[in-house]
């Protein structure tokens, strides 16, 4: 692109290379008289918002912002990567402000688990991380359900002041915000509008309450420790679960090793037969082998049998490396930022992680 061109409703640079990053318009748009991103065309057209992401700098900053602010922080994470969504770090920025830690997507949890017990987890959780919510609450922003709840909380909570949602892209956060003008009928005379953000380009969107308060929906930030960022759009569909996850059983030997597509791989070293509980989208294929076999495969059948990534991906994926650990005592999850977890305990056992270079993987209290 020659000269720079510059979306007429919020003003941040159009680019077309990128969807979902900030100031992206389809090629067509550009033949417009006034040309917007798709974000405003959202917006103005559909009274839709859509997230776009900001860059480290420019979150910090916006977080900034909302330290000097008085109003209720509601910080939306995904429980299916709860550690990959968390923004650390946050509550040093959000000054004295309460927050409502909202988990969203508890669709995807096994329908058996008890959702207190998802609660009681996330506070230990938030605790871990140096958080104390003033409340937790869980929802699915996609069925709807938790969704009213959570509205009536965040209602309740602020006090008669204002709210600002946050949370990393991906979270569901304009789901929920769009299941919530959907609800509350926020009709064309309402008007969405969108305030500036000091220091950065890029705009909130300011959703009136009816006490004359307002609701903000912040821009999310990419949280660059997950897989997501290294697979193509068509196997994102994959490793994003849509439904219920199921968990599979495997009853794993010494010297055994699962491979989650060809994305990652668990070793279990040492230690006793044991069960390991694998909570990963059901697309994805697992493959269990000997470990002395598994470079072998690795190098054979990485992006055809072990897929995702597929042969073209491949290209470019980052070796995977290893990282070894010893379980302690009760049971945890070793979590594959992005990816899902595998449950185990056995305490003094040792399994090895393998994921591409950049991707996290945490060892947690057990969610269930
Ligand atoms: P944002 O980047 O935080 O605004 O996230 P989006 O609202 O765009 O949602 C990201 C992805 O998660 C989309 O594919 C949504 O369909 C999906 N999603 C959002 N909420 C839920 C939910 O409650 N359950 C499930 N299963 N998926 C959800």
């Amino acid at each position: 692109m020659g000269e720079k061109i510059i979306c007429s409703g919020c003003g941040v640079e159009i680019q077309t290379e990128n969807e979902g990053e900030t100031g992206y318009a389809p090629p067509s748009a550009l033949k417009r008289d006034i040309v917007i991103c798709q974000r405003c065309f959202r917006l103005k057209h559909y009274n839709e918002v859509q997230d776009v992401s900001l860059t480290d700098d420019d979150f910090l900053n916006m977080l900034n912002q909302l330290s000097v602010k008085k109003a209720l922080i509601v910080k939306v994470v995904d429980l299916f990567d709860f550690d990959g969504s968390w923004l650390e770090g946050m509550h040093r920025f959000t000054g004295g402000n309460p927050v409502l830690l909202v988990g969203n997507k508890i669709d995807l949890l096994p329908k058996s688990v008890k959702r207190n017990k998802v609660i009681n987890w996330m506070r230990r959780q938030a605790k871990e991380y140096g958080l104390k919510p003033v409340d937790v609450m869980l929802m699915s922003a996609e069925s709807g359900e938790g969704v009213m709840e959570t509205a009536k909380a965040i209602d309740e909570l602020r006090n008669g002041g204002d709210a600002y949602v946050v949370g990393c892209t991906n979270v569901g956060k304009s789901t929920f915000i769009n299941k919530l003008l959907k609800e509350f009928g926020a009709g064309e005379e309402e008007m969405i509008t969108t305030s500036n953000i000091p220091g950065t380009t890029l705009d909130m969107i300011d959703i009136p309450l009816e006490d004359g308060k307002t609701l903000y929906d912040t821009p999310g930030i990419i949280n660059h420790h997950q897989m997501a960022h290294l697979v193509s759009k068509k196997d994102l569909k994959i490793i994003n679960p849509r439904k219920e996850v199921k968990p599979i059983i495997f009853q794993l030997e010494e010297a055994q090793t699962l491979f989650f597509g060809g994305l990652s791989r668990m070793d279990f070293k040492e230690g006793q037969k044991q069960s390991f509980i694998v909570y990963m989208s059901n697309e994805l294929h697992i493959h269990r082998t000997k470990t002395e076999k598994a470079d072998e495969l690795y190098d054979k059948h990485a992006g055809e049998m072990l897929s995702p990534p597929d042969v073209e991906d491949l290209k470019s994926f980052p070796p995977l490396q290893m990282k070894e650990w010893k379980l302690p005592s009760g049971k945890v999850d070793i979590v594959f930022s992005g990816l899902g977890w595998v449950t185990v305990s056995g305490e003094g056992s040792v399994i090895r992680t393998h994921v591409p270079e950049g991707v996290h993987v945490t060892m947690r209290d057990s969610i269930f």
